[in-house]
């Protein structure tokens, strides 16, 4: 898609040099300093370790409320922030920001289940929504969030944070460019350890309230990054799990999921997750002549990217960023009509789709699932993101 954001690149543009994307939406208010109110909805370990942290440095977002349901805690992050006690808010009274214009934008870091209803009651407040992955727990839930966004007229991002990211852009950009060959397979490993007395991993345990443990909780990096490395839609899904039913941690949701996307143009994709394995994030391409390597690829921070060729491996320095502060300027930036939309609701849905696609199979001795939803992502991030 040919506009002002691919030919020119986002990164750099003055708001006089940026022409309105189509159908964007005006923020309501700007704080004093120009930048966007962000609420933040749910303390929990990522709103508390990242987001709430990564707000005070970012140059077009800033922390305007919190939304709790512990008000000490509420309290004690207020003042450590600078908050006024009016700008806390709890469950009950949520639906009240839409009376409070400090607000623009609110941040959904609740367990995945919760999602749909405050991103919904947020949007009957007027407000754009950014909502962790993955966006809900159901593929109809997830839908009616999208809805509910076309509805109000109001942004719906989903906090897939390595679109922004420079590693992962930068990975894009090797495979976009010819240099690995044609890309033959991307393999992803997203696993880690689970620990069912740590709250919030005993949700993430839950079915209903996780939509599907580790796959939903970080397969989803892998689907995400297969899509977005590749730049191009899975079409068929093979998948096959494995639980240990002993395990009191696995009585809902399945443990050890691996699979194998086809896509259009011929490459492969092996993904596999888990809930009981050492700590790992990291993915490969594997194309005709070159092997990329980003290993680690998606943790928050100390990732690294490197070329093999011939046996001989040359790292690929990356500027290391704060991957959540990225991530909620460039939300700042959609709103103001600054910035394309890298990853819409619709985005999440099909993440949602392919999560169903994969436990289907798996549930049905690894029979071929259909996956091509109709679903194209409206801008590749190479083509905004200058290097
Ligand atoms: P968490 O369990 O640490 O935090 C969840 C918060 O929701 C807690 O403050 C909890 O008190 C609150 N909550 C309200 N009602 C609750 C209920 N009924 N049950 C449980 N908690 C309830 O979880 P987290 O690790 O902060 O994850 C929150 C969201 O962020 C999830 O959707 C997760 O997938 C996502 N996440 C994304 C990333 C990323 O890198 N983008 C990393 C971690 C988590």
């Amino acid at each position: 898609m040919a506009n002002e954001f691919t030919r020119r690149g986002v990164i750099g543009l003055g708001v006089a040099g940026a022409s309105v994307l189509a159908g964007a939406v005006p923020a309501r208010a700007a704080a004093n300093d120009g930048r966007l109110g962000f609420a933040v909805v749910g303390l929990g370990k990522l709103a508390l370790g990242q987001i709430i942290p990564a707000l005070r440095t970012t140059s077009g977002a800033r922390l305007a409320a919190l939304v709790s349901g512990h008000p000490d805690k509420a309290q004690r992050v207020a003042a450590e922030n600078g908050l006024p006690a009016d700008a806390i808010y709890n469950y009950e009274n949520y639906d009240r920001i839409a009376h409070d214009p400090r607000i623009d934008v609110v941040y959904i870091v609740l367990p995945n289940s919760m999602h749909p209803e405050y991103t919904i009651r947020a949007f009957k407040a007027g407000k754009h929504v950014l909502c962790e992955k993955p966006m809900a727990s159901t593929v109809e839930d997830a839908v009616a969030m999208v809805q509910a966004g076309k509805a109000a007229n109001r942004q719906l991002m989903i906090a897939y944070r390595c679109l922004t990211e420079p590693l992962n852009v930068e990975a894009m950009r090797r495979v976009r460019s010819g240099s690995l060959g044609k890309p033959r397979l991307v393999i992803t490993k997203m696993v880690r350890q689970s620990n069912l007395n740590d709250p919030s991993d005993a949700w993430r345990l839950d079915m209903k309230m996780s939509g599907g443990g580790a796959l939903a909780d970080m397969g989803i990096y892998g689907i995400s990054a297969a899509r977005y490395l590749l730049n191009e839609e899975p079409v068929e899904v093979r998948a096959t799990s494995q639980t240990d039913r002993n395990d009191p941690r696995f009585k809902s949701v399945e443990d050890l999921y691996a699979w194998e996307f086809r896509f259009p143009s011929g490459a492969i994709s092996q993904g596999s997750t888990s809930f009981d394995a050492s700590d790992e994030m990291a993915y490969e391409v594997i194309g005709e002549r070159t092997r990329l390597v980003a290993d680690p690829g998606c943790f928050y921070g100390g990732n690294h990217l490197s070329l093999v060729q011939g046996g001989k491996r040359t790292e690929v320095p990356i500027h290391e960023i704060d991957h959540f502060a990225r991530e909620m300027d460039w939300m700042a930036d959609v709103v103001r009509g600054k910035a394309p939309m890298l990853a819409p609701g619709e985005e999440g849905v099909q993440d949602m789709r392919l999560i169903k696609a994969i436990m289907d199979s798996a549930a049905n001795g690894g029979a071929p699932v259909k996956t091509d939803f109709g679903y194209r992502r409206a801008y590749d991030p190479v083509a905004v993101i200058p290097a």
